[in-house]
């Protein structure tokens, strides 16, 4: 065989729903030599990474650590240890990863009850609340933020309500963490998963896990064994919840890796990076409202980190795209399932929450609607992009 050149990706800038850009400093310190997993300096730093992970999360819960997977493995983790075959569980879908939900735990042998609501809307109370009093579940399963349609489910209230029913909280964090408050403890969250590539600005491979002590006890009571044994958190326990036994080899780099991620969020500090967030998100969407993109989710439930927007009819989606990123060298996401070819999704997560990201979007969007015949004034998004950070 010829033997392929060098690596030499083009440079990018990640604008879709993950992987974002990870952060020079998390680059970095991916070049520092290997330790041994078991090495006292490693298990030293597995420690550190623990405790940030436990103040990013804001949790005292004593497991938590990343699992040595994707986001997608946090999912597998959390129900996979909860449930039994037979367990009741009641899941809430209004996108596209809560149909992943349905997939996992339809593995489980769980008896599966499915919360349905059209995508881009989120649950109120009362609807879970009749649900919970008919159906009393051992589990049930949310996703916090829908990076399908872009809509942010309030969980703030569901877990005290889900313990008024014996129930565990199971919460899809992945596109929260790192964007947007998500408070284990004061939300009574009892599972939650999420990921490395997105709101934490690392590469992917770690899905970082928190299990609250009510969730820690459904797994000490189980009568059989957790189906994978890669996942099961009873043996997992061993290395990441104390004993430090091997279990698996830990990916020492992606380690390194998350250990500075979560640094940088607590040097800037949680409340500066969510009204960071937030901030970015309001002058992409000026921008965006000025061009004519229409959001999917509802005013007052819309993601700072991931704007979904309806694309225009005139506008053809894979085009579209590909020109961004050719042209421009900007990714954006399509649409998943129900809004497949029907909607882009903008991510600004993590690092990549800042004006120039906003700015370099809005004037290359601008360009690919013109060029497919929409009528949009020159300079009209990057133009009210600017008029939102002058007032905020
Ligand atoms: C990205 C994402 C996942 C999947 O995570 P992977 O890291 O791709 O495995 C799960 N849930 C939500 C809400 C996501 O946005």
């Amino acid at each position: 065989m010829t033997i392929p050149g060098q690596l030499n990706p083009s440079p990018r800038l990640l604008l879709g729903p993950g992987p974002s850009d990870a952060h020079p400093r998390v680059l970095s310190v991916m070049s520092t030599p290997l330790l041994g997993h078991l090495d006292p300096q490693f298990l030293e730093i597995m420690t550190e990474t623990q405790d940030m992970l436990r103040a990013v999360y804001q949790t005292r819960n004593l497991l938590t650590f990343p699992v040595s997977a994707t986001g997608m493995a946090g999912m597998e983790t959390c129900f996979v240890n909860l449930i039994e075959p037979g367990d009741k569980v009641v899941l809430c879908v209004k996108g596209y990863f809560g149909t992943r939900m349905v997939d996992v735990v339809g593995r489980t042998g769980a008896e599966l009850t499915v919360l349905n609501r059209p995508w881009g809307e989120v649950f109120d109370l009362d609807q879970v609340r009749d649900t919970l009093k008919r159906v009393r579940p051992k589990v049930l399963g949310i996703v916090h933020a829908e990076t399908s349609t872009g809509a942010l489910q309030p969980v703030d209230q569901l877990g005290k309500l889900c313990h008024e029913f014996d129930t565990l909280l199971v919460t899809d964090c992945v596109t929260s963490l790192g964007c947007v408050p998500v408070k284990l403890d004061a939300w009574e969250i009892d599972a939650a998963f999420s990921c490395s590539q997105k709101g934490l600005s690392c590469p992917p491979g770690l899905s970082p896990v928190s299990l609250s002590e009510r969730a820690m006890a459904a797994l000490k009571a189980r009568k059989t064994k957790v189906q994978s044994w890669y996942l099961d958190l009873t043996s997992i326990q061993s290395y990441w919840g104390g004993d430090r036994a091997y279990h698996h080899t830990a990916p020492i780099t992606m380690v390194y890796a998350i250990r500075e991620g979560l640094r940088l969020v607590l040097e800037e500090g949680l409340e500066a990076r969510f009204a960071r967030h937030v901030r970015n998100h309001l002058a992409l969407k000026a921008g965006l409202t000025a061009l004519g993109l229409k959001y999917i989710a509802g005013e007052g439930h819309q993601l700072p980190q991931l704007n979904a927007v309806r694309i225009p009819d005139a506008v053809d989606d894979v085009a579209g795209r590909k020109r961004l990123l050719i042209e421009f060298g900007i990714e954006i996401g399509g649409g998943l399932g129900d809004f497949k070819g029907k909607a882009w999704r903008i991510g600004l997560m993590g690092q990549n929450s800042r004006p120039n990201c906003v700015f370099q979007v809005l004037a290359a969007l601008e360009l690919v609607l013109r060029g497919a015949g929409v009528k949009v004034e020159a300079g009209s998004g990057v133009g009210a992009a600017e008029k939102a950070y002058a007032l905020g």
